[in-house]
């Protein structure tokens, strides 16, 4: 079985790693992953999402924080704080450095960003196959009202420095309109038999992957079905702040919304979680067939369980 799934970062990976537990040995799967947060940072090229994908699969993520390597030392960033060389707000540590530095300067001899994801996956062997969406430059930047008056700040800054304290009054991806897929993305969806949403952004991370001009028409034309899950439970993010993005493209921060904000031309079922149960009838309304199942991904078991479900509903709407 061919199955693909698009993923932005901590979401997407833990929801991966239960995925990986429960396909048969012989199936194949292939991620697409969000570079619309992507940022350069001292001269380096940092794709978080991606990485993150790399490390949780291959063993190397920071269990508890869910993003960046494990046992980790900061002493670049001390140095180069020391230099009075920011941004400090963003945690770059040692180990991930070295990453970063691999990537530039393959980027620099010319690399496509896709050859250079499998070049360091070749270390981590993630077990699935990790695509950028794009080898063209997508930046996801968020139009903000503070006291500096209105702007558009890079993503991370709205993220990672704000904290998404100030209300997102649109989200832009820059560059999303002139970028390509990336070499096998459309292949990949045209051949897939299932295709899987995990419990992703649905604003910043998959509808990021959506907005390069290609994926989503091939995603909603596709053979396989497609089935999500829910990242929203019982009316707010599990984790981050994704309630905040959702608000800047008009969608409510609940498990029904976002099905019907991905809408039946796009999926083909949805997964809420059971504290959600009564928002199946209203997705089903929409024409997306919805099951409520336990979407903690609170362990491993429990996260391979929400993949099966994934997979049974897909066999289930499977035309
Ligand atoms: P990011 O790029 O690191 O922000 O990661 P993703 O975009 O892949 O995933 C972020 C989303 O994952 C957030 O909106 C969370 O609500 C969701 N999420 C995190 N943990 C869980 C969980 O245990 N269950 C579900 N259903 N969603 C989760
Ligand atoms: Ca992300």
């Amino acid at each position: 079985m061919r199955i693909v799934a698009l993923a932005g970062g901590i979401g997407g990976a833990r929801f991966l790693r239960g995925l990986k537990d429960v396909v048969a040995p012989g199936d194949e799967i292939t991620v697409i992953g969000n570079t619309g947060d992507d940022i350069h940072l001292f001269g380096l090229k940092v794709c978080p999402d991606l990485d993150t994908v790399m490390y949780t699969l291959g063993g190397g993520i920071h269990e508890e924080q869910g993003w960046g390597r494990a046992e980790e030392s900061f002493a670049v960033k001390e140095e180069l704080t020391a230099y009075g060389v920011g941004p400090s707000w963003f945690g770059l540590g040692d180990k991930d450095f070295a990453t970063h530095i691999v990537r530039t300067q393959m980027l620099g001899a010319g690399y496509p960003l896709s050859a250079v994801t499998e070049a360091l996956c070749d270390r981590w062997q993630p077990g699935v196959r990790l695509l950028p969406m794009s080898d063209d430059r997508v930046e996801t930047h968020v139009k903000i009202t503070d006291g500096e008056g209105t702007r558009a700040i890079h993503f991370q800054e709205y993220w990672v420095k704000l904290h998404a304290a100030v209300d997102a009054e649109a989200i832009i991806a820059v560059g999303a309109d002139t970028a390509k897929p990336a070499p096998g993305v459309l292949e990949a969806i045209a051949a897939a038999d299932v295709i899987l949403f995990p419990p992703s952004n649905p604003v910043v991370s998959i509808g990021t992957i959506l907005a390069v001009p290609g994926i989503r028409e091939a995603v909603a034309r596709a053979a396989a079905p497609v089935v999500g899950l829910s990242p929203i439970i019982g009316g707010a993010p599990v984790r981050g702040m994704a309630d905040k993005v959702l608000a800047a493209v008009g969608v409510a921060a609940s498990a029904s919304a976002v099905a019907l904000h991905y809408g039946a031309d796009l999926i083909d079922g949805w997964l809420v979680d059971e504290a959600d149960a009564e928002a199946v009838s209203e997705v089903e309304a929409a024409g997306i067939p919805c099951r409520a199942v336990p979407l903690l991904m609170s362990d491993p078991a429990a996260t391979a369980a929400m993949a099966r479900a994934a997979l049974e509903l897909a066999e289930q709407v499977r035309g």
